[in-house]
């Protein structure tokens, strides 16, 4: 441990009465884990880690934070992307890991919910509501170590926004420590509750910048019974975000998810993974994975490919392979779901997380590709996602043969292309994954001043002392 300050010392003393010696953890080989997000992006220091069990002990320990006006940033499984669960550089707060609140409270099978403890995995989540014969829908790539409570700060999206909505659709009531300890309970089972400012919304999406969210109660949906799969080639974003029009028509709420996939992140995938093949006959230059969902055990595979056929007859489509066994299944999404880890095998990537009105899509896109190929000659986009919610992974791959850390060094000019074209379309800069530090500075330039104005009332309102997650968002 570093030599700390008397008052430090007795802050951590205080802490220790509260959740023992094992909980604050103040070595710096104990708190190394807690203090760099995964790909090694972010890095901060801390005076401790603390991991409390139960909402009680978050209480006692803000409660004590804001006596001793030691800030705190709450964490989850440390997924995140934006750097909102890593002490900034140059600080030293308290990390305050939620992952120890992970109890399952409760499942009320006539309300169709679910109450649940802020650092549950969300597979664990999913897992839960699968043993009760339900489905918790919402899906990220790492939900096996992403928490609840983490989903609900960054109002996480994932693949199946298009049929569920984001986190924040996905929450009836919620369990929040406020700055000066105090606990706000609101585990409302309630879908209709008009008594006053729905103040779970605040919290949802607040990166823990407003309070710590300790439980939440989830809604629950029935579980599908069946589902169909198709890999569809088309000539380009246009025919996909008409191809998602007439799937609407046909299919309604059935379609669970509907992914734009570039023929370049096909070529990424052959190239630098193994035991994956191209999924249709000929190439094409754009792809969409869809994918269909029924709580009825029959009658989809027919729904989609009446679709299939109709959009071949309209001219939407090229060719399309719908998967005949879960392997197949397996294979079409395992395209979609390397696309990520294969640009980073390419070479330099710099990432885009935006979103813009679906029928902007194809627009949007044409003009990055055009402004692209003028400032940053060779840049290679790989644009790939969510068409159905308008969020697309803007990612751009250096050129072939070019210097990587050459191109890297271009990150913010090239983020300054893009996010121009996002705001002529009147999009998002961060359709997803928040902003926590790294789109910080951003903000400003992309939010009406007046919105700014509010949310930052609201942080003077509930952290008058500015001690929860500083540096983040605001
Ligand atoms: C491979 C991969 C795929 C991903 N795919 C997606 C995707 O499809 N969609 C998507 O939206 N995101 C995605 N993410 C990003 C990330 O998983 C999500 O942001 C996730 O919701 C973060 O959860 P977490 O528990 O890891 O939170 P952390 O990373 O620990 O924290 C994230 C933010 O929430 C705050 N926070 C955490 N817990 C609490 C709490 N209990 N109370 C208050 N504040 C809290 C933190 O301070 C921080 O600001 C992906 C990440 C990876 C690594």
């Amino acid at each position: 441990m570093d030599r700390l300050s008397v008052s430090d010392r007795d802050f951590i003393i205080r802490l220790r009465a509260v959740l023992g010696e094992t909980h604050v953890l103040t070595e710096p080989v104990d708190m190394a884990a807690y203090l760099q997000e995964p790909r090694g992006l972010f890095h901060g220091a801390a005076l401790a880690v603390v991991r409390p069990s139960t909402t009680q002990e978050v209480a006692c320990i803000l409660k004590l934070s804001a006596e001793a006006g030691i800030a705190v940033v709450p964490q989850g499984g440390d997924t995140g992307l934006v750097g909102g669960q890593i002490p900034i550089a140059g600080t030293k707060p308290l990390v305050l890991s939620l992952t120890r609140l992970d109890r399952l409270r409760e499942v009320d099978l006539h309300s169709d919910t679910m109450t649940v403890e802020a650092g549950m995995t969300l597979a664990a989540v999913q897992e839960a509501a699968d043993a009760a014969d339900r489905l918790f829908p919402l899906s990220l790539a790492s939900e096996g170590s992403c928490t609840i409570g983490g989903n609900l700060a960054t109002n996480a999206g994932g693949t199946n926004v298009i049929a569920y909505g984001n986190a924040r659709a996905l929450v009836l009531g919620i369990e929040v420590v406020l700055a000066d300890g105090r606990i706000l309970h609101d585990l409302s089972k309630l879908k209709k509750d008009n008594t006053g400012y729905d103040l779970k919304d605040i919290f949802i999406g607040s990166e823990g910048t407003l309070g710590i969210i300790t439980a939440a109660v989830l809604k629950l949906f029935p579980k599908p019974r069946s589902r169909a799969t198709a890999l569809i080639g088309l000539a380009d974003p246009r025919a996909a975000v008409d191809l998602l029009t007439f799937t609407r028509n046909e299919a309604g709420g059935s379609i669970i998810a509907f992914e734009l996939i570039p023929r370049i992140g096909i070529d990424f995938v052959l190239k630098h993974t193994h035991g994956n093949q191209d999924p249709l006959a000929k190439t094409h230059l754009w792809y969409v994975l869809i994918e269909l969902a029924s709580p009825q055990t029959e009658g989809l595979d027919d729904i989609l490919l009446r679709i299939l056929q109709g959009a071949m007859e309209k001219g939407l489509i090229e060719d399309a392979a719908v998967a005949a066994t879960l392997a197949q299944r397996d294979a079409f999404w395992r395209l979609r779901e390397l696309l990520s880890e294969v640009q980073g095998r390419e070479g330099g990537s710099i990432k885009h997380d935006v979103s813009v009105p679906i029928a902007d899509i194809p627009d949007f896109l044409s003009e990055v590709e055009a402004t692209l190929a003028e400032k940053v000659p060779g840049a290679r986009p790989v644009p790939f996602g969510h068409v159905g919610d308008g969020n697309i992974h803007c990612n751009i791959s250096q050129p072939v043969g070019a210097d990587k850390q050459e191109f890297l060094d271009r990150w913010d000019e090239v983020n300054t292309i893009v996010h121009a074209i996002v705001a002529k379309y009147h999009g998002s800069i961060s359709a997803e994954h928040g902003i926590g530090q790294l789109k910080r500075a951003l903000l400003p330039s992309v939010k009406d001043p007046v919105a700014l104005d509010v949310m930052r009332a609201i942080k003077q309102a509930l952290d008058p002392q500015g001690l929860l997650n500083p540096g983040k968002v605001l």
